[in-house]
């Protein structure tokens, strides 16, 4: 970056305004470079575009499509072939999308050209957020683990997204320009091993302490799951700065080399951290007392993170918390650029350059329609085709349409498409489950307990069959109040199918099954395990009886039952 940041976050904008004032005409143009840098690909050779690049003609040719539509393609691209398959030129990375609710992961194709969108969404973001909300020369603390990248047998890269966009050295010196350094050393995020990873986030943030402007994380999720980790360990992290010698926990060479480079005694800051440990109530505003040049949080905090809300903002205290931007492993959609809306309210703004998008009305007439034919109001399922070689393929997401920045629409995440929860003819997407889950987080409010994490099953063991829903609770409710949850629960989903259903009792009393502490952080450490990333693994929010090892996790650790009173 040549100019200086003023000049330059300048520009963006302005390059942001031109493009969302002329989003139809964008849409085109970057419909057109997409199938002319893939016109030799076998895929769309297939379909009879013949050099034609114009909308009407794309949707008469190509078919939309899912993932499994797709796997034919990319198994050969995963073996090695390199004819050119799916795009132009070859594909040389795969990447690992988390994008399910049902905890099944996916290969889809990436290209370096998911970077540029990268930078240009975060450069925008950030110069938007920073007039309401500005930071400067700070440092940031930003909860990211890599997982290391691999290889297909084919020869191709194989990471997660945040692997192959964080270790790249164009997108840190361009992130460091804009918003402040990582005060972790980049040898401790690449380490292996999670806990270790967090443990020293941690520690770098405290030695740092003064200077951290921002926490960020991808996932609101993992912002929660430090700070509850920072309740089991701070003894041991102020021990570390008071003598200057890390903990024997941390085992990792490289690790240990890199921290021996920051870490100092320093009593004085040690006392402070004690000081301010020990005076919380119920660590409510941790975050804003360790860190007080902090100016916010900033995290995906929609769709199934707004389940740790709470949470995040009992850590967080009077520190706003923003939800930052809408993406895919697959490709970019958009970003917020309204940072001081509550995460309850945001909308992601859409970058009519990055892909082109399609929407498919959830109303009576599916026929997709163009990013700037959408109505303000409706739900819409996102339809997406990238630079690298997905062409009208139907990301699994439903969206409505909030309003519109000039001519690009803003869009609510609402929820994974699809139906989450049925036994017969009830239809509970997860969203009916996350609400269901709020209003039973309203009776355990009452007694000041929190719900920590949640998932869902569908128990067909015995006849009928019905729903059992998991949850890990901070604190001890009683059991009068836990079976009310029950009850809570199975009234809340209020579907005509499932309200028939347990009227007429083909659908049997929901069971609320509660767990014990520490069970939802056992499930991520076994996907962790499966080689899953940290950075981007989301709670599946309805385990099938097929998953018999996270089931086996879930009931091992049952404290107690409580079946529903309703409908009886
Ligand atoms: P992944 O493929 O693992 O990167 O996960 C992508 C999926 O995460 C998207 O398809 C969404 O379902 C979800 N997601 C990403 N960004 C957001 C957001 N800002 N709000 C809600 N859900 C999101």
């Amino acid at each position: 970056m040549s100019e200086n940041l003023e000049e330059y976050t300048k520009k963006v904008i302005e390059e942001f305004e031109v493009i969302s004032n002329d989003a139809e005409r964008v849409q085109r143009e970057t419909l057109k470079s997409i199938l002319e840098e893939n016109a030799s690909a076998e895929y769309l050779q297939s379909l009879g575009l013949n050099g034609r690049t114009d909308p009407e003609s794309f949707k008469a040719c190509v078919p939309l499509v899912t993932h499994d539509d797709l796997l034919p393609y990319i198994n050969r691209i995963f073996d090695g072939e390199n004819s050119p398959i799916l795009t132009g030129k070859p594909i040389t990375a795969l990447v690992l999308s988390s994008g399910t609710t049902k905890g099944k992961s996916k290969y889809v194709p990436w290209s370096d050209t998911f970077l540029d969108s990268a930078v240009q969404i975060l450069h925008t973001a950030f110069a938007i957020r920073d007039r309401e909300l500005p930071i400067k020369n700070g440092k940031c603390l930003s909860i990211v683990y890599l997982s290391a990248q691999s290889q297909t047998k084919g020869g191709l890269k194989l990471g997660t997204v945040a692997s192959h966009v964080v270790s790249n050295k164009r997108y840190n010196e361009a992130m460091t320009a804009i918003k402040s350094e990582i005060c972790t050393p980049q040898e401790v995020i690449c380490a292996p091993d999670f806990q270790q990873v967090l443990y020293c986030h941690l520690l770098c943030g405290l030695i740092y302490r003064d200077q951290i402007q921002l926490l960020e994380a991808l996932f609101s999720y993992s912002i929660v799951q430090a700070f509850r980790t920072f309740e089991q360990v701070w003894e041991e992290l102020c021990n570390d700065i008071r003598e200057g010698v890390l903990s024997s926990r941390i085992t990792v060479p490289s690790v240990r080399a890199a921290m021996s480079k920051i870490l100092k005694p320093d009593p004085e800051l040690a006392n402070l951290i004690h000081k301010i440990c020990t005076g919380l109530n119920n660590w409510y505003g941790v975050i804003q007392e360790l860190f007080p040049n902090a100016k916010y949080l900033l995290a995906i905090a929609t769709g199934s993170m707004e389940a740790y809300l709470p949470s995040l903002r009992h850590y967080a205290g009077e520190l706003p918390v923003v939800t930052n931007d809408y993406g895919a492993s697959e490709g970019w959609v958009g970003t917020n650029l309204h940072p001081t809306v509550p995460a309850e309210f945001a909308s992601y703004t859409v970058f009519p350059n990055c892909c082109y998008y399609e929407f498919i009305p959830l109303s009576e007439d599916p026929k997709p329609v163009g990013l700037t034919e959408v109505n303000v109001g409706e739900e819409y399922e996102i339809v997406m085709t990238t630079r690298s070689g997905l062409y009208r393929y139907k990301l699994g997401d439903v969206v409505k349409v909030t309003g519109f920045y000039n001519s690009t629409p803003e869009l609510k995440f609402i929820r994974r498409s699809g139906t989450l929860l049925t036994i017969n003819i009830d239809k509970n997407t997860e969203n009916d489950l996350r609400l269901a889950v709020v209003a039973a987080s309203k009776l355990l409010a009452e007694e000041k307990l929190e719900v920590v994490d949640y998932t869902s099953h569908i128990d067909l063991s015995k006849e009928p069959g019905h729903y059992v829903i998991f949850l890990e609770i901070n604190g001890e409710a009683s059991e009068e109040v836990l079976s009310e949850c029950s009850t809570c629960l199975d009234k809340s989903f209020v579907d005509p199918g499932y309200l028939s259903s347990r009227k007429g009792n083909t659908i049997g009393p929901l069971e609320l099954r509660v767990v014990r502490r520490g069970t939802f952080q056992k499930i991520f450490d076994h996907f962790i395990g499966m080689g899953a990333s940290a950075t981007q693994l989301k709670t599946p929010r309805c385990v099938p009886a097929t998953n018999t090892k996270v089931m086996q996790i879930l009931n091992e650790n049952v404290l107690n039952k409580y079946i529903s009173a309703a409908f009886n």
